[in-house]
């Protein structure tokens, strides 16, 4: 699984996806900038994200708000006193770490112990296995299954009462992680603030001390009544937004995974106080029903149900992804209660309210939100796709399996040989198609290297012209994916394109 990842990680940068920022002063740590094929696919991402919500959904319409917001947004939303995370130094290894993230992790550790004792006994009993019997029956899983639960059972309750000594007693009592582990040697641990501040206005008086925004939620909440005026919306309605977020996040790590600068794709549905489980458990369903329709595969996905809740939510579910390194949240599902509208219009003076023509009377509409992170969107297509496949003659391809409608170049076009007229014909085929997809033009090397770097640049298509395009004007057209070529006319690529690629 690492080496997964590394090839990931490698894979992104050779291929023209993702490069380190400002690489040439040896890059800038948790920030990333997407490279010529990575702006593409990044983008497809959003607009099919975009297109299921708010094309799809007639009751639901965009935005794009400012990064910089008013502070008291800050103030209201609860940023300001409660967006951080506990931080704990070692002080004989100088590294620093989430606490909440180290105990979770060596829960997950135990979590897999538990689970390869299930995968043993498996192997062993086959498919007469039972796995609720065999946990009750088998104390060594039964074990670590406790001492797991245990372990953020503590965890979620040390952090509701705000309890850090009780945080640093667990993480001495655990021993945990290397490379610190057994070592005693930590810090009190203590909140850290996630929010970067910075100024606005130049002279040293009227300079105003502002947040770059930490999620994009905001910018929804308050247009609320902007959107709900002006679109003559009734409830429910959604408000959708994609763009920039920012978080001095403690530990960085696993590439574009956790950032401090990313981007964020939420929705904000307004709905009548008391229907929101309804709406909760519609959005659970449809944003889960989203990610499958990319086809990554079932298995990779699963809920996971808070038990703790943040001060907001009556409810909030995550959708997990199988990531390279495990399954981390992918996706946010939230039913916000009345929170951010009530704590808005407490800080501004102003109503932020719906007015029901059939009661005749106005309310705080409850919220329902969906969250996902753009940039782990990408990294779950794109090491779910990444594939090295052993081929019957017994060599071995690299393959990028990217949903074609996501794809970064829907077609590349391959003259045969550099001369008799194909390039000419070649470059008059991209000429037609371009106007509706991303075609490419690539005649160097010969062309069974030019199919496998277009396997790995993961373009579904390979359109190759040769001397019986003369003749005929057909061409061969060959699937990525299965390989297969096909003989067909020029007249109806943009056809066998289309049909495969459209959002
Ligand atoms: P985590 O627990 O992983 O820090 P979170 O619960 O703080 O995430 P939310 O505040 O719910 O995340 O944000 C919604 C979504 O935004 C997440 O599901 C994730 O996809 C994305 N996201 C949050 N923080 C980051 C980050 N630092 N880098 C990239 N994506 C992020």
């Amino acid at each position: 699984q690492e080496d997964l990842f590394k090839n990931v990680v490698s894979h992104a940068k050779e291929y023209g996806y993702i490069f380190p920022s400002s690489e040439i002063y040896d890059g800038l740590s948790a920030v990333y900038d997407y490279a010529q094929n990575g702006v593409e696919l990044k983008k497809n991402i959003r607009e099919y994200w975009w297109k299921a919500m708010v094309q799809m959904h007639e009751n639901i319409v965009g935005i794009d708000a400012a990064i910089f917001m008013h502070p008291t947004t800050w103030k209201a939303s609860g940023h300001v006193d409660a967006f951080s995370d506990p931080l704990i130094d070692n002080k004989d290894s100088k590294k620093r770490y989430r606490a909440d993230v180290l105990i979770e992790d060596y829960a997950e550790k135990i979590n897999i112990k538990a689970q390869k004792e299930i995968e043993k006994a498996k192997a062993r009993f086959g498919d007469a296995f039972n796995e609720e019997e065999f946990v009750t029956a088998n104390e060594r899983v039964k074990g670590y299954l406790e001492q797991k639960n245990t372990i953020l059972q503590r965890l979620a309750r040390s952090l509701e009462n705000d309890n850090l000594a009780d945080v640093k007693a667990l993480i001495e009592e655990l021993g945990i992680a290397c490379p610190d582990s057994g070592s005693k040697n930590w810090t009190e641990v203590r909140q850290f603030n996630l929010m970067f501040a910075t100024k606005i206005g130049a002279s040293a008086d009227t300079a105003m001390d502002l947040y770059l925004r930490p999620e994009t939620a905001q910018g929804i909440f308050v247009n609320f009544l902007n959107v709900q005026k002006t679109g003559r919306m009734k409830i429910p309605f959604g408000i959708a937004q994609t763009g920039k977020a920012f978080r001095n996040e403690i530990v960085a790590r696993q590439f574009i995974f956790r950032m401090r600068e990313f981007e964020q794709m939420e929705m904000q549905f307004f709905v009548k106080p008391g229907e929101e489980m309804q709406y909760y458990d519609y959005w659970k369903e449809t944003r889960l029903k989203w990610h499958l329709s990319l086809g990554l595969g079932k298995e990779n996905y699963r809920f996971h149900d808070h038990e703790k809740l943040a001060h907001y939510a009556n409810a909030a579910a995550d959708i997990e992804f199988n990531f390279p390194f495990g399954f981390k949240e992918l996706e946010g599902i939230h039913s916000r209660t009345d929170f951010d509208l009530k704590a808005h219009e407490e800080h501004s003076g102003k109503k932020l309210q719906f007015f029901d023509n059939d009661t005749n009377s106005s309310y705080v509409p409850y919220v329902v939100e969906t969250s996902v992170g753009l940039d782990r969107m990408f990294l779950a297509v794109f090491s779910k796709a990444l594939q090295e496949e052993t081929l019957e003659d017994g060599s071995t391809r690299t393959v990028l399996r990217l949903p074609s409608v996501l794809a970064p170049t829907k077609a590349a076009v391959l003259p045969l040989v550099k001369k008799d007229g194909l390039p000419e014909i070649a470059k008059e085929i991209i000429e037609d198609l371009k106007w509706d997809f991303n075609v490419a033009y690539d005649e160097k090397d010969a062309v069974g290297r030019r199919y496998r770097r277009q396997d790995a640049l993961g373009t579904p298509f390979c359109i190759t012209v040769d001397h019986q395009t003369i003749e005929d004007k057909t061409v061969t057209i060959r699937h990525r994916d299965t390989m297969k070529q096909e003989r067909v006319t020029i007249s109806d690529l943009r056809k066998i394109i289309s049909d495969e690629v459209s959002m």
